[in-house]
C-alpha cells in the first residue's frame, strides 16, 4: 500500500459495524448476500425451494449503516422492501473450504436488513438482466452490532423476527435456513476467496413485504441481537 500523500484524491473512509459491549469496530471490505435461503420464502418470490443450490450476490461494503440509521426513501423504487437476515462477519481468510474449515473463519453473528427496491428487482428478472441496482443501493445493508462467535458460540437455531411499528411481519427460526451457515460458507468459498472483514447476509424468511417514509423497522434474532431503522423521506 503506497502512502496516503501519493493518493491523489483521500482514500474512502472504511465502512464499519459496532461490536456489541465493545468500543471497537469491525471494517467491512465485501457485503456477500444469499438468495431465497429459506423454503416458504422461496415459495412466496414464486420458486421451488426444493431443488436451488444456493445463489449469491453482492452490495458494495459501505452500503452498511449502523442500528438507528435514518434510511431515506430511494430514488427509482416505488416499492421498498425490507427482509429481515441474521448476518455472518468473517474474520480469517480461504477458499474452496469444508463447512467445518468455512465455521473457524467466522468472527460473529449480527442481524442485518437486506433492503430491496422490489419492484425494479422483479422488472430486471424478467428481463434477464442483473440485480445490482435493485440491492446495492446506497444505506441498503443496515447491521446491528456484532455478537463475536467468542461470547455466543455459533447459533444454529434462534427465532428472527421483523417488526414494522411494532407489528410482527417476519417471524422464523433460522434453524429452517436451506442452507446452514457453514455449508453456504463453504459453497461461497468456491467462488471467491472469504477474506477478513466479509459481511455475509444469509437470507430472509416470509413475511417481505414494503415500507414507507416514517416506518420504524426492528429485526431481531434470538441470541444474536437486533437493528432498528426508521424510514424518512428523501
Ligand atoms: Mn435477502
Amino acid at each position: 500500500m503506497p502512502a496516503s500523500s501519493v493518493y491523489v484524491l483521500p482514500p474512502p473512509a472504511t465502512p464499519c459495524v459496532a461490536i456489541a459491549g465493545s468500543k471497537q469496530f469491525f471494517p467491512v471490505r465485501r457485503i456477500y448476500c444469499v438468495g431465497r435461503n429459506y423454503a416458504e420464502h422461496a415459495r412466496e418470490m414464486g420458486a421451488d425451494p426444493t431443488r436451488e443450490p444456493p445463489f449469491f450476490f453482492m452490495k458494495p461494503g459501505d452500503a452498511v449503516v449502523g442500528d438507528g440509521a435514518r434510511l431515506a426513501y430511494p430514488g427509482q423504487t416505488r416499492d421498498l422492501h425490507y427482509e429481515a437476515e441474521l448476518v455472518v462477519a468473517i474474520s480469517g481468510s480461504g477458499e474452496n473450504l469444508s463447512a467445518e474449515q468455512a465455521k473457524a473463519l467466522v468472527f460473529g453473528y449480527a442481524v442485518g436488513l437486506d433492503m430491496t427496491r422490489r419492484d425494479l428487482q422483479a422488472q430486471l428478472k424478467k428481463g434477464g438482466k442483473p440485480w445490482d441496482m435493485a440491492k446495492g443501493f446506497d444505506r441498503s445493508a443496515p447491521c446491528g452490532a456484532i455478537e463475536p462467535a467468542a461470547r455466543i458460540g455459533h447459533p444454529a437455531t434462534g427465532r428472527i423476527q421483523l417488526q414494522q411499528n411494532g407489528v410482527v411481519k417476519q417471524d422464523a427460526d433460522i434453524g429452517d435456513l436451506t442452507w446452514a451457515v457453514p455449508e453456504l460458507l463453504a459453497n461461497l468459498s468456491t467462488f471467491v476467496r472469504l477474506e477478513p472483514g466479509d459481511l455475509v447476509f444469509t437470507g430472509t424468511p416470509a413475511g417481505v413485504g414494503p415500507c414507507v417514509p416514517g416506518d420504524r423497522l426492528r429485526a431481531t434474532v434470538d441470541g444474536v441481537g437486533e437493528v432498528s431503522v426508521e424510514i424518512v423521506e428523501r
